[in-house]
């Protein structure tokens, strides 16, 4: 594509779409019209891709997932169509700055953190490795909350993301299907002596799809994510008169849910689910009747993967379709299901674990319920004299008037991985074992990844130049070839061109700081970045304990040589979770406390920076030279933020947990600092019920005087937030085991102090961080599920021979 061909085709389309010169439109307006352009580029490729699957019959995969975290399109549409710098210049031409709309587009924010984050990188990557496969999910009229800070509290505002229309969706009416909830079911002989459901009250809804294009990176791939939204059947309009009882329909698509780890609005949520996996299962059942083929071979065709059990019920939907719709046995329906359905476990802690009760699965979704029970019975059935009795009771469905889902997962699919080697470990040894003894060969590991492109051609530009001028743009497309980097370890001028990289992303982020803020950082300081949600497991407590030591320490000798550090915090906390709330105002207290203390002379500073997301990512990440990585060992299944970090030359701290242990792997143990209690010793704490944080607080003087801040008025205006923390900490004996990591964690951040004031040295760990996170792409971990779990094969770009697309990039 030329710039003069893009500029005369961006006058013309806003000519046409606002009658409008360049010189009147607004941002948005502007925004608009690129998006038009963008999209009517690349539908023709979306259709195509989508024939090509149908008639080359390919086998798909959907991955259902309650969660998805885009953040922002357009960038990564430019990139991936192979437009970005062509785009950016023209524009430039014309007096617009790119970066000016990329401000308007709201960050698309449709999943709570990590797992949403997760799916939304694989979306990228599946479709970038040409991988026939598709997304599937719920689209909130509302994302997640906008957070604000007032008086240091969190304060949630709603997040009106479709205010002002979204430009890369489209409503696909004639795809819609209709879903039904409640009422009663009872089975009934039909003409030919088969038992069929029989409904009876309940009401119907209408599930319309919007799906947007996955634009795979520069080959003419465009997969598709379907979400769904709930409208009111025309039919059924007559039923639902009045305001409330058309809220409790569109309730359905109406809020995500802002917790990954509880649940609350309970039926709601679980009518959430039914909801999308229902439509989807629908959909991909009709498009697959299409292809005229026998259900015997459905899953040749058809691979459906359950993202955390929310979407677990698949299992027993597709059951449905298959048995009262279209007649198949329940024996070879079942066989099926399980070759179809596979499942990603993200999580170890027990209170996670979904469950619902079974009176409200059977108002909410009757069928369902009795085909779960029906599965649940046959489990039984077939296990039992196979299986010991104890066993058979701890892994069935149904347990104490409770459906299982995760059982139900496992149980109905052939493939459960866990999401870091730990993880999955964990799953076989601890949490899981009693499924993986019975079915051994169903468990797998996938450790996560991340769009590579994204987290740094996208986010870090002035990196990414450095990359390329060393090692060329292979890495682009072949994100191991960062390795290559490597070979630059002992090269000064690379390693101080990347130091100074690094440095420009940390004067941009030093503006954003002072701008949104007022508080003044140097960008000589090390940029210490704990980013993620905030969780009681997660340990941002740990961090800022280390803080007010360092405090303490510098109160007591402001000669003490450490090197300036600014604490970066970003998190947020799910609205009902108090404990987590009371963590953020304590650090906005300790902010205030520490950067407006002139006797520390600015050599500490701590900054919660408002509304963490992945738009917030984007410009904290590349500025960062520590990740904190400090969860207690065993609780996070994987981390992604940690990955994210790697790449772009953050020194990791952290614990040897989930995916952490492969960091240092990919790295040396010279290269991380790695502290704390290891998995082992956790689970050896449990077993032997002998941890005692009352002790640790009182042998322990830096500790003592550290905790007591907490109530003593040192820290300012936290007389609640501060004892509730002490007796999370004391009374009920630190869960988190915060105190007996603190003092290995204070040295290991002692070890970062030095090994910064060691220039060369570290500038050397920090590139062989980025030139190992090559493994970490999610596009190596897409081809794993494809080949592992899937059974998809990439497809090659349909129109490569035809000369105008060779390079993946697109016409106008
Ligand atoms: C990557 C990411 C996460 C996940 O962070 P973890 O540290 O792995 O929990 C959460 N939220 C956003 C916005 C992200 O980009």
């Amino acid at each position: 594509m030329e710039k003069t061909e893009f500029k005369a085709k961006f006058k013309k389309r806003l000519a046409e779409k606002f009658a409008m010169e360049v010189s009147d439109a607004s941002a948005n307006e502007l925004y608009q019209t690129l998006g038009s352009i963008m999209t009517a580029a690349y539908s023709q490729d979306w259709q195509q891709t989508w024939q090509d699957y149908r008639d080359q019959e390919q086998k798909q995969a959907y991955y259902f997932s309650i969660e998805f975290l885009p953040g922002k399109m357009l960038k990564s549409n430019l990139l991936n169509m192979g437009w970005l710098e062509t785009v950016e210049e023209a524009l430039q031409e014309m007096g617009i700055s790119l970066e000016d709309l990329a401000e308007v587009e709201p960050d698309m924010a449709l999943g709570n953190g990590g797992l949403g984050r997760l799916a939304s990188c694989f979306m990228d990557s599946i479709a970038s490795c040409g991988l026939p496969g598709n997304g599937n999910g719920i689209r909130y009229e509302y994302g997640l909350f906008k957070q604000r800070f007032v008086d240091g509290y969190q304060v949630e505002l709603p997040d009106e993301w479709l205010q002002k229309g979204n430009s890369w969706e489209i409503r696909k009416e004639s795809k819609a299907v209709d879903v039904h909830f409640g009422g009663n079911v009872y089975l009934q002989k039909d003409g030919k002596d088969q038992l069929k459901p029989v409904y009876e009250g309940g009401y119907t809804v209408r599930a319309v799809p919007y799906d947007t294009g996955m634009v795979g990176y520069k080959n003419n791939i465009v997969n598709t994510m379907r979400l769904w939204s709930v409208e009111i059947p025309a039919e059924e309009e007559d039923r639902y008169r009045s305001i409330e009882d058309r809220r409790v329909i569109e309730d359905l698509t109406s809020v995500l849910y802002p917790d990954d780890s509880n649940q609350e609005g309970r039926k709601l949520r679980l009518s959430q689910e039914y909801f999308f996996v229902s439509a989807g299962v629908q959909s991909i059942l009709r498009y697959y009747k299409r292809l005229g083929y026998s259900f015997d071979q459905i899953n040749q065709y058809i691979a459906i993967h359950i993202n955390d059990t929310h979407p677990a019920m698949c299992v027993a939907e597709f059951m449905r379709i298959l048995i009262d719709e279209e007649d198949v046995s329940w024996e070879k329906a079942w066989n099926l299901t399980i070759k179809v359905m596979s499942y990603t476990n993200h999580t170890i802690m027990a209170e996670a674990l979904e469950k619902w009760s079974i009176p409200m699965m059977q108002e909410v979704c009757p069928r369902i319920y009795q085909i779960i029970e029906e599965i649940d019975r046959r489990f039984v059935k077939d296990m039992t004299g196979v299986q010991p009795a104890d066993l058979i009771e701890r892994t069935r469905i149904i347990q104490n008037g409770q459906i299982h889902m995760a059982n139900l997962a496992i149980i109905g699919s052939h493939s459960t991985n866990g999401v870091a080697k730990l993880h999955s470990d964990l799953l076989k040894s601890v949490v899981l074992n009693d499924f993986y003894v019975m079915y051994p060969t169903r468990f797998n590991n996938k450790t996560n990844g991340i769009a590579q492109r994204r987290w740094s051609q996208l986010a870090n530009r002035s990196m990414t130049k450095v990359l390329n001028e060393t090692i060329g743009t292979s890495w682009n497309s072949h994100p191991e070839d960062i390795r290559f980097l490597m070979n630059f370890a002992e090269d000064d001028k690379v390693l101080d061109a990347l130091a100074e990289a690094k440095h420009e992303n940390k004067v941009k982020l030093a503006a954003y700081i002072k701008k949104v803020k007022g508080i003044d950082v140097s960008p000589d300081a090390i940029f210490d970045v704990q980013i993620k949600r905030l969780h009681a497991y997660k340990r941002q407590l740990l961090n800022l304990l280390h803080i007010m030591k360092l405090y303490f320490d510098l109160k007591e000798n402001p000669k003490l040589a450490i090197h300036p550090r600014v604490f970066i915090f970003g998190a947020k906390a799910a609205p009902s979770y108090h404990y987590a709330k009371s963590v953020i105002k304590v650090i906005n207290e300790v902010a205030n406390l520490i950067n407006n203390d002139a006797s520390i002379d600015n050599k500490l500073k701590v900054v919660f920076l408002a509304n963490y997301n992945v738009t917030l990512a984007e410009r904290i990440i590349p500025a960062a030279d520590v990740s904190e990585q400090i969860s207690l060992a065993s609780k996070e299944a994987s981390g992604t933020s940690n990955m994210k970090l790697m790449l772009n030359g953050a020194v990791t701290i952290a614990t040897l947990d989930g995916a952490n242990i492969e960091i240092r792997d990919a790295v040396g143990d010279e290269n991380i600092a790695i502290f704390g209690l290891t998995e082992t010793e956790v689970y050896r704490y449990y077993q032997e019920h002998n941890y005692n944080s009352s002790e640790l607080y009182h042998n322990d003087p830096v500790l003592h005087k550290v905790l007591n801040a907490f109530v003593d008025g040192t820290i300012p205006n936290i007389a609640f937030e501060g004892q509730e923390i002490m007796d999370s900490l004391l009374k009920y004996n630190d869960e988190f085991f915060v105190l007996r990591d603190f003092a290995a964690y204070c040295d290991a951040q002692e070890t970062i102090n030095q090994n910064y004031q060691d220039r060369r040295r570290w500038k050397q760990i920090s590139l062989k961080n980025i030139a190992n996170a090559g493994r970490f792409s999610s596009d190596n971990t897409v081809k794993r599920y494809a080949e592992d779990i899937w059974q998809i094969e990439p497809v090659f770009a349909h129109n490569s021979e035809k000369g105008a697309n060779q390079h993946g990039t697109y016409l106008l």
